[in-house]
């Protein structure tokens, strides 16, 4: 058993992560947040007679790693430098030393004494079938008091190898690499990783690493634990979502020890048993996966089924249901603003956002047409949805009490942009669905010609408060939300 093993319930430290020239480790080492447990310096372009300044000055416990280019670093000499800039580190009072498994160095540990040892491996293509093994291996390797073991997550199931492989023993740092891996950075201390490593610096210094600022203000990770309940994000890409701060910042303001991760995934293929595995309470699902999940559920509300798309799962023991909570959502801010009986409506755009107003308008008594560039897709939205369709350019002169905008066209960065001239805008109301920016340049022009406007937060929120109520039973704090998604 290793040094630390014996030391359980030690909690999962937060290591910043610099690496660069010796000169913007100076600056970078001054902006490492404060709260930050450990640093990790990486002295891949640190010449060895810079060492000793640089890795004295914190007062912070210093990780320190030279990683050579074959191991996604930098650093291009030989083992004898590399070897002796760790050395240097060690006589500095770095705490730890970071040694690759398997290389020359970590043959001859004690040369790095007084530091302890993190032996790590990495794998940057994919997460091996025999990670296991391949771990218990690593762990022939005496003398060393921390583990570490870093794969890359290509799908959901890889995650789970990661929480497996954590399961097993207390002297481990494990979380993958990339997009699918940001999950097990954030779930680290739910899984009982002895550390996670985050952006210090304003550059991440591995694929997928979350800030500082992030894991601590975001994602409560302080506060995390093998107690806390889970839900997340299902879809891709997820990098600019808004969805993980306002269910976080939701479970904040109530106090409750739940925790929203952004799920990346490319398909959906082992959602039901990464769900029931790793104990997801719920997930929302984003695109371009709201039409595929029906395939992993074990019921589903009506309305999935009518819509053909689920942006909920919630999961009760080991069965999966769909919800769509994207139609109330869509509909209810609209129901607050004007009486729907009778009214004409224009939807602007045929994709997963469109459908739900396809379906449900003609309920509210509405005459729905639907435009989209594409025509064929408005066509078959029209036959499916028992609505009419036109052709875009016939739109110049077609009247209509509502238009409802529910293509991408307007939304950030792109936010000067129209899907529809300026004087195609008439009737008493638009609607667009875009929440990022809430004031489009669609809702400035109708505006500008005296038309009201209904922008997209208000859906937005409705959405995910339902999800929160579906997942947790609480109802949520709408207000916050809200404020959320008009501050960002
Ligand atoms: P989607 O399934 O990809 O559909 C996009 C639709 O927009 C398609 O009909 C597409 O036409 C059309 N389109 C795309 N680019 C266009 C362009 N340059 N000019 C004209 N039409 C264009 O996407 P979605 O899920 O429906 O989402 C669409 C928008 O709604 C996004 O901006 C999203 O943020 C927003 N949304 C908001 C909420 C909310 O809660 N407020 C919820 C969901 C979605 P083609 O068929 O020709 O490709």
């Amino acid at each position: 058993m290793s040094e630390l093993a014996s030391q359980k319930n030690e909690p999962c430290r937060l290591i910043a992560s610099i690496g660069g020239e010796p000169d913007h480790l100076v600056s970078a080492l001054s902006l490492v947040d404060p709260r930050t447990d450990w640093i990790e310096v990486r002295l891949d372009q640190v010449p060895k007679d810079a060492v000793q300044s640089l890795i004295a000055a914190p007062s912070l416990p210093i990780v320190a790693t030279c990683r050579r280019k074959q191991d996604g670093g930098q650093f291009e000499g030989d083992e004898i430098e590399r070897g002796s800039r760790l050395e240097a580190a060690s006589r500095a009072g770095a705490a730890w030393i970071d040694l690759e498994w398997g290389s020359d160095l970590a043959r001859h540990l004690q040369r790095f004494s007084p530091a302890r040892i993190i032996l790590s491996w990495h794998d940057f293509n994919g997460t091996p079938p025999d990670l296991g093994a391949r771990f218990q291996a690593m762990r022939a390797v005496s003398g060393i008091s921390l583990f570490k073991v870093v794969p890359t997550a290509r799908r959901l199931h890889d995650l789970v190898a990661i929480r497996d492989l954590l399961r097993e023993t207390d002297d481990l740092i494990a979380f993958a690499m990339g997009e699918t891996g940001v999950a097990s950075r954030v779930l680290a201390p739910v899984w009982g990783s002895r550390a996670i490593y985050a952006a210090g610096a304003e550059q991440a210094t591995a694929p997928g690493q979350v800030s500082v600022g992030a894991l601590l203000d975001q994602y409560r990770f302080r506060s995390l634990s093998p107690r806390t309940r889970m839900s997340g994000l299902l879809g891709r890409p997820l990098g600019h979502s808004l969805s993980p701060r306002l269910h976080n910042k939701s479970y904040a303001t109530l106090s409750l020890d739940w925790v929203y991760v952004p799920f990346e995934s490319e398909s959906v293929e082992d959602l039901r048993d990464f769900m029931i595995a790793l104990e997801i309470s719920g997930v929302s699902v984003t695109l371009p996966h709201k039409e595929q999940v029906l395939s992993e559920l074990d019921e589903m509300e009506p309305l999935v089924r009518d819509l053909g798309a689920a942006n909920t799962i919630v999961r009760s023991g080991g069965r999966l249901r769909g919800h769509n909570t994207d139609a109330e959502a869509a509909l209810a801010p609209l129901r607050r603003r004007i009486p729907l009986q009778d009214k004409k409506v224009v939807l602007l755009g045929a994709g997963g956002a469109a459908r739900a107003f396809a379906f449900m308008l003609p309920r509210e008594g509405c005459t729905v047409t639907v435009y989209n560039r594409t025509e064929e897709r408005a066509k078959a939205l029209a036959c499916q949805a028992g609505i009419a369709w036109g052709r875009w350019n016939d739109l110049a002169a077609d009247p209509y009490d509502l238009l409802i905008q529910t293509t991408p066209v307007g939304m950030h960065p792109r936010v000067e942009e129209m899907p529809v001239p300026r004087e195609w805008l008439r009737g008493s109301l638009i609607y667009d669905i875009i929440y990022n920016p809430a004031e489009t340049a669609l809702l400035r022009a109708a505006r500008s010609r005296g038309i009201e406007t209904l922008d997209g937060v208000d859906m937005f929120v409705g959405q995910a408060a339902a999800q929160f109520e579906l997942f947790t039973g609480v109802n949520a704090p709408r207000e916050t939300m809200n404020r959320v998604m008009r501050t960002v």
